[in-house]
């Protein structure tokens, strides 16, 4: 897969949102003053445990873009995925770094067609929902894609090797 390239981690992030989204976790933790301000703004806080936070898909998320950016949470704010640090240390070109984004983008798109119903966003919460949930229409083949997936986005967001 060759992708476009990208000349900076801003133009990498702006075309993959995948930290936004809920494809690489499900929730972002707010402090108590992060959860006021972005309730301010109107978005839903949720609790998670004893933590506050955003469930992710964020309603923050534009397309691919946050709406909030100036105003974004601190986990937010700190988070930068192994990508976009590979990217910035040269050790990925933007076209490296944009072809992992298109892979995991393709993967995920596929994963969320073989859902049943078939779907295209909030693929990996679904998957996990279905993961935790031994009645859910699963089938071996469509577990095994899940969990190469996540490896894939383990792997090449998280650095694990
Ligand atoms: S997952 Fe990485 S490349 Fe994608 S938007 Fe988040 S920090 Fe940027
Ligand atoms: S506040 Fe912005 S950066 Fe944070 S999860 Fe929501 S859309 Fe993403």
């Amino acid at each position: 897969m060759t992708s476009r390239p990208v000349k900076t981690v801003s133009e990498l992030c702006l075309a993959c949102g995948l930290c936004c989204d809920g494809s690489l976790f499900g929730f972002v933790a707010l402090s108590d003053e992060e959860a006021e301000r972005l309730r301010g703004h109107g978005l839903t806080v949720d609790a998670k445990g004893e933590r506050l936070g955003l469930r992710l898909r964020c309603g923050g998320l534009q397309g691919r873009c946050c709406s909030l950016y100036g105003e974004r949470p601190q986990g937010c704010r700190t988070f930068v995925c192994t990508v976009a640090r590979r990217f910035e240390a040269q050790a990925l070109t933007g076209e490296e770094a944009m072809n992992v984004v298109s892979e995991a983008q393709a993967r995920i798109a596929a994963l969320g067609q073989r859902l049943d119903p078939p779907r295209a966003s909030d693929v990996m919460q679904a998957v996990r929902d279905g993961q935790a949930d031994p009645q859910a229409p699963f089938s071996d083949s469509l577990r095994e894609e899940a969990r190469d997936t996540q490896r894939f986005v383990a792997q090449h967001f998280f650095g694990w090797s």
